[in-house]
């Protein structure tokens, strides 16, 4: 059950400095978001980075996880394959040949940070890899654990406890965008993990946006929307380096999602974000052809899905006097033509295939004919007779 109003959850105080350059120019990409909560999204003018802007504050969208997540997502659920015989699935088993192009999984540690149902978590314990999940919803947490999948509840920043560099594969798909400071996000995997480790991620690309942006794309729990350059950007600012990225979604499950690994980098040195205002350009011109592409799109999905009935009931209403006149005239000419059907019928058809009835004539159309046929066979004999018997 939700707890509070939307007003409570869309109450922005905080305004931000773009949180991947720090810059303070931005332009605004929409004011509304999925579930019509009016939070404004925009995109950093120096860099490209698209975020929310002003946010509630931290305290609120923490509470919105706890009080109303469940509300606004409620068809998501945590379940993990169960039985010893299914064959894995194929989203995992593509998740682990990329990995692998990048490093061998044999003997590897795995942290995954919000495993979602669980599936990818559960196969990597399969395949014999040490793994742990991190979950901060204690009801998916309980799920995941009851299925056998080593869980711990909670955040990565207030799970303090788990030592530095205790991991080689960090994995954290659709999770990046819904923290409220990316960077602390990914300063906590650097740390966690061994030198050597990667990380894999996968984000909704704001390039590629699915359904409308602005009532489904863009959300409140997605503080920030990645493009192929800013996720770039934001890996290189905390220490990674890209090794292999994937921006054109072949699982149709998820759809235009961006799929990067990268690794742990030992220079201990922040890259510097530069600014590129030509990637805001594209970013903007992209969203917005999206925008115009999606309403034409939706123009017609509507139409077709709600007003198609109505139009074929309008269209039988105006053919209704036409259709009655059709089969007036249907059966004025049957009342005409009938009779003179069957005449010709008796004159040239029936005599035609009576004078055969001694070939093979089969099929109900020699029940019919047959019998007038021979009917004027006898006539014709009798006739013959008559004018015998009158001398000629
Ligand atoms: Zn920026």
């Amino acid at each position: 059950m939700k707890q509070g109003s939307d007003s409570e959850w869309t109450h922005a105080t905080v305004i931000r400095s773009c949180p991947l350059c720090g810059g303070l120019r931005r332009t605004t990409l929409s004011r509304r978001m999925q579930h019509h909560l009016d939070l404004t999204t925009v995109v950093c003018n120096s860099c490209s980075f698209v975020y929310t802007n002003p946010m509630p504050t931290p305290e609120v969208y923490g509470r919105f996880y706890l009080e109303a997540y469940a509300h606004f997502y409620r068809q998501l659920a945590a379940a993990p394959p169960r039985g010893d015989n299914i064959p894995e699935s194929s989203y995992a088993k593509t998740i682990f040949e990329n990995i692998e192009k990048v490093r061998p999984l044999d003997g590897a540690r795995l942290l995954e940070v919000g495993p979602g149902n669980g599936n990818f978590l559960w196969w990597a314990m399969k395949r014999g890899l040490t793994v742990l999940g991190v979950e901060p919803s204690t009801e998916f947490c309980a799920t995941l654990s009851e299925a056998g999948l080593p869980m711990r509840s909670g955040t990565l920043e207030s799970l303090q406890d788990i030592p530095p560099a205790s991991y080689d594969i960090l994995a954290m798909f659709h999770v990046l965008e819904h923290f409220y400071d990316p960077n602390t996000a990914l300063e906590r995997c650097w740390e966690l993990l061994a030198p050597g480790g990667i990380i894999v991620i996968a984000v909704p690309n704001i390039l590629k946006p699915y359904r409308s942006l602005d009532r489904y794309f863009l959300r409140y729990v997605h503080p920030s929307s990645f493009s192929p350059a800013t996720l770039n950007m934001i890996l290189e600012r905390n220490k990674f380096d890209v090794v292999l990225c994937e921006t054109g979604g072949s699982d149709w499950r998820v759809p235009q999602s961006l799929f990067y690994i990268a690794r742990r980098a030992e220079s201990g040195v922040i890259a510097q974000v530069l600014p590129n205002p030509a990637d805001t350009k594209r970013v903007l011109l992209a969203c917005n052809r999206y925008r115009r592409e999606w309403m034409l799109y939706g123009a017609a999905r509507y139409f077709l899905r709600e007003r198609f009935w109505a139009a074929v009931r309008f269209s039988l209403r105006i053919l209704r006097p036409v259709k009655r006149r059709l089969i007036s005239w249907v059966k004025f000419a049957r009342g005409i033509a009938a009779p003179r059907v069957r005449q010709a019928i008796d004159l040239h058809l029936a005599p035609n295939i009576c004078t055969k009835r001694n070939a093979p004539n089969s099929g109900y159309l020699s029940i019919i004919f047959q019998p007038l046929g021979e009917m004027r066979q006898v006539l014709k004999v009798g006739f013959s007779g008559a004018v015998c018997q009158n001398g000629h």
